[in-house]
C-alpha cells in the first residue's frame, strides 16, 4: 500500500482586481445657487454625483468630464432639468458629423476647450424632487432625470432644427455639419436621412421628422447596433406631429408602447422611473463610437481535490470560463498544469493527476481565471 506523502491543499488564487475605466464627471457649482443651498444643497449635489457615477460606470473609457452646473428655482414652468455638451469648432471647409467637446473627449482623451467646462446641467428644482432611492409616486426621481439629461450632452442628441438647418443655418440639400448621433437617422424604413455628402434630404426630413409614431411613421435611429437590438429594424425616435424643439430627434420614442419605460424617452412622470440603460440604449451609445464597460461577472472557481491511489482528481465548479490549474511547491513558484473550462452554469471540469508516488514533496494546486 502507498503511504500518502502529498500533502494536498486547495488554493485559490483570484485574479488581480483591475482597475476599472470609467468616465468621472466633475461638476462645478459655482453659478448653482439652488445646488448650494446650505441646507438643501448637500443631499441635492449627493444625488447629482451619484446619478453621475452610475451612469460614468456604464463606459470603459477613462475620462474627466467637467460640467458646469446651473439652476432655477421655477414651480410654473414645465422645465425639469436640462444638459448640453460645448461643441468645438470646425474649420470652414469641414462638413460632415462632430462630436460634442464630451464626446470628443471621453473618446480621444482631446479636450477641444482646453480649461474651459465641457458642458452644462441645469435643474428647475420648482419641481417636486424626490433626490433618494425610494422615489414618492408623486415627485420626480431626481437621479434617473439626471442620468437621462447627461447622456443628452454624451451625445444622445441630435443637431437638425426644425427646418432642417444644421447649426450653422446650412439648408437641406447643402453639404452640413451634424452630431455624430444624426449620423444614424433615418426615416421609417430605415433610410439615413443625410447622405455621404452630408447633405440633409429635406423632403424626407419634412417627413419624418414630424411623421408621428414609429413604427409605422416618424424618425428612426438606424445604427448596425440599435439595429441588432431592435429585433433588426431600426429604432423609433421622438417625433410628434408638432416639432418640440429639444425634444423631437433626440428621444426615443414616446409613442411607440415598445420603448415604454426607457431612460431616453422625452417625457418623464413622478415616481421611480428607469436608472438602467436599455439594450437599446446601450446599442445606440454604441453607433455612436463608445465601448461599454461588460456587465459580465469576472469568473472564479473553488478547487476539490480527491486521492485514490494511483490517481488525484481535480476538480473545479463555479462560473462558466477557462481556468488554469496550477501546480506547485513551495506555494511562490506555480507551474500551469493544464486548463479546464466550466462550459455552463451547474457544471464541474476535472482532471485526473497520477499520483507520483516518490516525491516527498508537498504539493499544492490552484486554479485561477484564465
Ligand atoms: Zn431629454
Amino acid at each position: 500500500m502507498n503511504h500518502c506523502r502529498t500533502l494536498l491543499l486547495l488554493a485559490l488564487l483570484s485574479a488581480l482586481p483591475e482597475t476599472k475605466a470609467a468616465v468621472l464627471f466633475e461638476f462645478d457649482y459655482s453659478a448653482g445657487a439652488e445646488f448650494l443651498d446650505p441646507a438643501a444643497g448637500p443631499v441635492r449635489r449627493a444625488a447629482l454625483e451619484d446619478a453621475a457615477a452610475t451612469l460614468g460606470a456604464v463606459f470603459a473609457h477613462d475620462a474627466r468630464i467637467q460640467l458646469k452646473v446651473t439652476s432655477s428655482n421655477d414651480s410654473q414652468g414645465d422645465l425639469l432639468a436640462s444638459a448640453f455638451s460645448e461643441d468645438p469648432e470646425v474649420a470652414l471647409d469641414f462638413f460632415g458629423f462632430s462630436p460634442g467637446i464630451v464626446q470628443q473627449k471621453i473618446l480621444t482623451g482631446v479636450d477641444a476647450n482646453g480649461t474651459e467646462a465641457d458642458g452644462g446641467v441645469d435643474v428647475n428644482f420648482g419641481q417636486p424632487w424626490d433626490f433618494d432611492d425610494q422615489v414618492s409616486p408623486d415627485r420626480f426621481d431626481f437621479k434617473a432625470t439626471m442620468i437621462h439629461e447627461i447622456l443628452h450632452a454624451i451625445g444622445f442628441s441630435s443637431s437638425i432644427f426644425e427646418d432642417g438647418t444644421d447649426g450653422f443655418g446650412t439648408p437641406p440639400g447643402e453639404p452640413g455639419v451634424w452630431s455624430t448621433f444624426d449620423k444614424f437617422l433615418a426615416g421609417p424604413t430605415g433610410v439615413s436621412l443625410i447622405d455621404d455628402n452630408y447633405a440633409l434630404n429635406g423632403p424626407a426630413w419634412d417627413s419624418a421628422s414630424t411623421g408621428g409614431a414609429s413604427p409605422q411613421a416618424g424618425l428612426t435611429f438606424n445604427g448596425p447596433n440599435a439595429m441588432a437590438a431592435n429585433g433588426g429594424q431600426p429604432v423609433g425616435l421622438y417625433s410628434p406631429r408638432r416639432w418640440e424643439e429639444g425634444s423631437s430627434g433626440s428621444h426615443l420614442d414616446d409613442d411607440n408602447p415598445a420603448l415604454a419605460g426607457m431612460v431616453m424617452l422625452a417625457a418623464t412622470e413622478t415616481g421611480p422611473y428607469s436608472r438602467e440603460l436599455s439594450a437599446i440604449e446601450k446599442a445606440i451609445l454604441e453607433d455612436i463610437g463608445y465601448t461599454l464597460a461588460s456587465t459580465t461577472t469576472p469568473a472564479s472557481a473553488s478547487l476539490t481535490i480527491q486521492q485514490s491511489r494511483s490517481t488525484i482528481t481535480l476538480t473545479i465548479a463555479g462560473t462558466p470560463g477557462s481556468y488554469i490549474i496550477g501546480t506547485s511547491t513551495d506555494m511562490s513558484n506555480w507551474k500551469p498544469l493544464t486548463t479546464l473550462t466550466i462550459s455552463q452554469n451547474g457544471t464541474t471540469a476535472s482532471y485526473d493527476l497520477p499520483l507520483n508516488t516518490t516525491s516527498n514533496k508537498a504539493e499544492y494546486f490552484s486554479a485561477s481565471p484564465q
